[in-house]
């Protein structure tokens, strides 16, 4: 195992110093997993990150140190940094229209109206959530969105960290992470925070990759969703679960598959990602082509899942 890793590691990262740091991750105790705290196990190295396991909860993460190459800013909206998605803006339509079906979705489960969107980038759920009749406000880091949300969409996205923004505590009724929790350094502090902001049976609503879902266990470590350094935790709605109870949540009382419309352009941006070499070059370059203009639909079923806990 060690030595298969090993050569996977110097196979792909080619470097003395990413063997090392390996080597210094080598011991249970060394890792520490990114949403429960148990110890964790090294599985496999992708980009010369490891990815590891915690079998007290399930989820797989990339160990601490948080790297410091994911940077959240324009350019990972734009698709001109490494991380990120492929022309975020070019795709407002699509983007609006796949949120306004997850806000209806959250307002079939009883949800009250007041809506914080966590890593709510330029607003767009916001804006759908507020066409479906939600008093909704947004979160986000970069600080450009806030002042595109308040000028293309007249909505608030105020600029901050969930785990430190000054928030009125029980605030709100509804908290939402989409393709958000995976990002975080701490998911367990985030929760507990966000556990403090929800009113009494105030529900948190959380879209991920499905760790558990066929598509990762069919094609392993390729699964594309395993992306670091941008994303550090992957979670099964079975090791999401784990991780709401210990912030104090119910267990998730709603789980769906909601799929989604995607441009031609932002599929083969996160393919060419997946792939790297030649083959990802080439998918890059359809991305950009005309072609990119097109959209299909991508099932969620077996590759991700929208869950709602209730606080
Ligand atoms: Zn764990």
């Amino acid at each position: 195992m060690i030595e298969h890793l090993r050569a996977a590691l110097v196979g792909e990262a080619g470097s003395a110093a990413g063997l090392s740091r390996f080597v210094a991750r080598d011991s249970a105790a060394a890792i520490r997993c990114r949403a429960c705290g148990a110890s964790g196990r090294a599985e496999f190295v992708k980009r010369g990150f490891v990815i590891a396991s915690c079998a007290a909860c399930g989820c797989h993460f990339v160990p601490d140190p948080v790297p410091r190459s994911a940077r959240y800013d324009e350019a990972y909206f734009a698709g001109d940094g490494e991380c990120g998605y492929g022309g975020y803006l070019q795709d407002r339509e699509l983007i609006l229209a796949n949120f306004a079906r997850r806000a209806r979705w959250m307002a079939a489960l009883g949800a009250g109206r007041r809506v914080l969107d966590v890593g709510a980038a330029y607003g767009f759920f916001v804006a759908a959530a507020r066409g479906e009749g939600f008093d909704a406000i947004g979160l986000d880091p970069v600080v450009p969105c806030a002042a595109f949300a308040a000028r293309e969409l007249a909505v608030e996205v105020r600029t901050g960290l969930i785990e430190s923004a000054p928030l009125e505590p029980g605030g709100f009724d509804v908290i939402t992470l989409f393709d958000v929790i995976e990002h975080l350094a701490d998911p367990a502090t985030a929760l507990r925070r966000i556990r403090t902001l929800l009113a009494p049976g105030g529900l948190l609503v959380v879209e991920t990759g499905d760790l558990g879902g066929l598509l990762r266990r069919v094609v392993g470590s390729g699964w594309y969703y395993y992306d670091p350094p941008q994303h550090l935790t992957y979670f099964s709605v079975a090791s999401l679960d784990h991780l709401l109870r210990l912030c104090g949540f119910e267990p998730a009382s709603a789980v769906g598959h909601l799929g989604r419309a995607v441009s031609v352009r932002n599929f083969c941006h996160q393919l060419g990602r997946a792939l790297g070499g030649p083959l990802g070059a080439a998918s890059k370059a359809l991305a950009r082509s005309p072609l990119g203009r097109a959209s299909c639909s991508v099932p969620d079923r077996g590759n991700a899942f929208i869950a709602a806990a209730r606080r």
